[in-house]
């Protein structure tokens, strides 16, 4: 018996948290605290101003104060750990988030663990992965944050799921690995290396695809009724491209018209069919990373003041 799939719906969870976090925002001001977010951008990448200015849009939106800093794409690694030490010193400022890609000629790591780890609202400081690992309060990854939530607020089942992770990177794969794993899910980690792929994704109750391919996941190698989390962003602009992954799709046919291209994540569509839920791209687990942004500066907030933090 085949049963239709459910979507995870990534926009209405992110809206749902959002809301919380507001609360949690107007709760901390009422005591005289308000959260405090900088995100730096270097230079003029137009991918990454979009981001930072959604960002900095919602921090408005949820009552959070924030500032964008724009040094130029000349600004050395030295002038750059320079600014990190004075926003570490700030006491109004709780979280700082370094934009990346950084330019090529700037320490990317020497920065990241320049940033005082309780103001590391990314979750990339050394220290953060190790409380993450070690299963401590601090700040996580947004994304995979997302990917838990998502599975969370959606009721679907973690402890004891076979959950398979495509994909290494620090960003998503290792740290989605590790948050499947303290939630008691038996956790496998595929990567570029891995042999006879498939035969590890057959297997998944739960099967995260954070590769950068574009549907790289086919529906032969998803096990029916999995529950599919794609974290893939990736952007088509070839035709036959488009027609090959959304055949007979009108609806893509006329935004790639419009716009000359699609956005597309690392598990093909039609293996969405076979799934028993899964996360669309675009609306699924993209939609929530801006949304567990905010809910760490208000983490960073509360544990920088000795406040308790709810753990989920
Ligand atoms: P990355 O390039 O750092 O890592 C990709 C991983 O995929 C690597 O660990 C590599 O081993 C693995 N991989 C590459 N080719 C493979 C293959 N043929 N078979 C098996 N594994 C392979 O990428 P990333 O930063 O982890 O991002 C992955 C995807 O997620 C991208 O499409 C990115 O745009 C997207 N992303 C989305 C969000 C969001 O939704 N907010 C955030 C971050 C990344």
């Amino acid at each position: 018996m085949t049963t239709t799939p459910k979507i995870l719906d990534g926009i209405a969870i992110a809206g749902q948290i959002k809301a919380e976090v507001a609360s949690e925002v107007q709760a901390l001001k009422a005591s005289g605290i308000t959260p405090g977010l900088v995100v730096i951008l270097v230079g003029e990448v137009p991918a990454s101003q979009i981001y930072v200015r959604s960002k900095v849009k919602t921090c408005g939106e949820l009552g959070i104060y924030s500032e964008m800093l724009t040094p130029p794409e000349s600004i050395t690694t030295e002038e750059m750990l320079k600014l990190v030490t004075e926003l570490n010193e700030r006491p109004d400022i709780d979280g700082i988030l370094i934009q990346l890609p950084l330019p090529k000629h700037v320490d990317t790591k020497r920065l990241l663990e320049a940033v005082a780890p309780d103001k590391d609202v990314d979750g990339f400081h050394p220290v953060n992965v190790g409380r993450l690992q070690s299963g401590q309060p601090g700040l996580a990854p947004c994304t995979p944050a997302g990917i838990m939530e998502v599975l969370r607020r959606s009721g679907l089942p973690v402890a004891g799921q076979n959950a398979v992770v495509i994909g290494r990177s620090d960003i998503v794969g290792k740290p989605a690995a590790m948050m499947l794993l303290n939630a008691s899910a038996t956790v496998t980690v595929c990567h570029s290396k891995t042999e006879d792929l498939p035969s590890f994704t057959r297997e998944a109750d739960l099967l995260v695809a954070a590769i950068g391919r574009p549907g790289y996941v086919t529906a032969d190698m998803v096990k029916p009724g999995a529950t599919l989390i794609d974290v893939g962003i990736n952007r088509l602009t070839d035709a036959a491209e488009v027609e090959r992954l959304f055949p007979r799709d009108a609806d893509r046919a006329a935004t790639f018209a419009k716009r000359g291209s699609v956005v597309v994540g690392d598990i093909e569509p039609a293996a969405f069919a076979v799934s028993g839920a899964y996360t669309p791209v675009p609306g699924g687990v993209g939609a929530l990373t801006i949304a567990m942004l905010m809910q760490n500066t208000v983490t960073a907030a509360k544990l920088r003041r000795g406040l308790p933090v709810e753990t989920k």
